[in-house]
């Protein structure tokens, strides 16, 4: 706790700061893990009964502990974190500064949002949806030091979120993505490219893809792939929204009816892979695949990524795949 106001979860340039009531954070924090603790407590006495009752219970303690981070509220990252306050999970944090804009509005933010940030309004529309969850929005991680991949990958802190979700147009940075592998278990990279979202893989950095994996097959085939990501995340989002809508009849007002739809969709698939991940019964689709949905035409595709034959990934977890 930094004062009556700021939570910080972890140390250093990768810290993330929770901003409001910090003693209140502080008590729901720790009654999420005594409440799943006692659940699972629970669970481990009815064991002996049905199966099916033991599953229940287990599934509910693990949706109680879990915690989730959406960074970026596009939006179908904005009808994500309501999926997820309806699931519900033990924690959401909501991360995006952006102030709510007219695009923002024809795309579906409230028009009583404007003014506040995106994260706001959007946890305020997750307590309407849950009252009883615990939304938190945070702020932008602090700028990071020019560090050298020796001490990023050695000082892991500890991992404030089971799911990061990063919403980015274009692509990711891939420094941006090994920061967040370092620091949460599993990283959720969903991209806005000019045709088709692209959801996954999902990153992990104990058995992979991780993202390096990601590096070493992209400068397979383009030696300056990673420059060229981070080139590509770069630029801004307003030139984002014009060059990807461009002869977009809705671009000009109102959200096309084929990107409100393709939303709806990404939200849920989204959802439904957070919720497979957390549960831990069945392997979600991006473990092992990405996912492309055609932004207009609503086309699924999926391309298989496994971990990388020459990445350090695969050595930490020996067996196949
Ligand atoms: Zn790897």
């Amino acid at each position: 706790m930094l004062d009556a106001r700021t939570v910080q979860l972890g140390a250093g340039a990768q810290a993330v700061r929770i901003l409001g009531p910090a003693q209140q954070t502080l008590k729901r924090l720790g009654e999420a893990r005594t409440g799943a603790a006692a659940a699972s407590g629970t669970a481990d006495a009815a064991a002996a009964d049905a199966g099916t009752e033991d599953q229940v219970t287990r599934v509910r303690a693990r949706r109680q502990l879990a915690a989730v981070l959406i960074d970026g509220l596009p939006r179908p990252g904005a009808l994500l974190a309501e999926q997820l306050a309806r699931l519900p999970l033990g924690l959401l944090l909501l991360r995006d500064d952006h102030p709510v804009d007219r695009e923002d509005v024809a795309e579906g933010y409230p028009a009583a949002a404007v003014g506040h940030t995106r994260a706001v309004a959007v946890r305020r529309s997750c307590m309407r949806q849950n009252p009883e969850m615990t939304v938190l929005t945070c702020s932008e991680p602090p700028p990071q030091p020019p560090a050298s991949p020796e001490t990023a990958a050695s000082g892991l802190p500890q991992e404030p979120v089971d799911i990061h979700v990063i919403f980015a147009v274009r692509a990711v940075d891939p420094t941006r993505l090994r920061a967040a592998a370092a620091r949460a278990r599993l990283v959720l990279p969903v991209v806005r490219a000019p045709e088709q979202w692209q959801i996954g893989p999902l990153l992990s950095r104990e058995r992979g893809p991780c993202p390096q994996c990601l590096e070493l097959y992209g400068t397979a085939s383009d030696p300056h792939w990673t420059a060229a990501q981070a080139a590509l995340a770069e630029q801004s989002p307003i030139d984002a929204r014009s060059s990807l809508s461009e002869g977009d009849p809705g671009f000009a007002g109102h959200a096309a009816p084929a990107e409100e739809a393709a939303a709806a969709v990404v939200a849920s698939l989204l959802a439904r892979e957070i919720q497979l991940v957390i549960d831990g019964q069945f392997m979600p689709q991006t473990a092992r695949r990405r996912i492309g949905l055609g932004a207009a035409t609503g086309w699924l595709s999926l391309e298989p990524v496994t971990a990388h034959p020459e990445c350090e990934c695969r050595l930490r977890t020996p067996g196949p795949g």
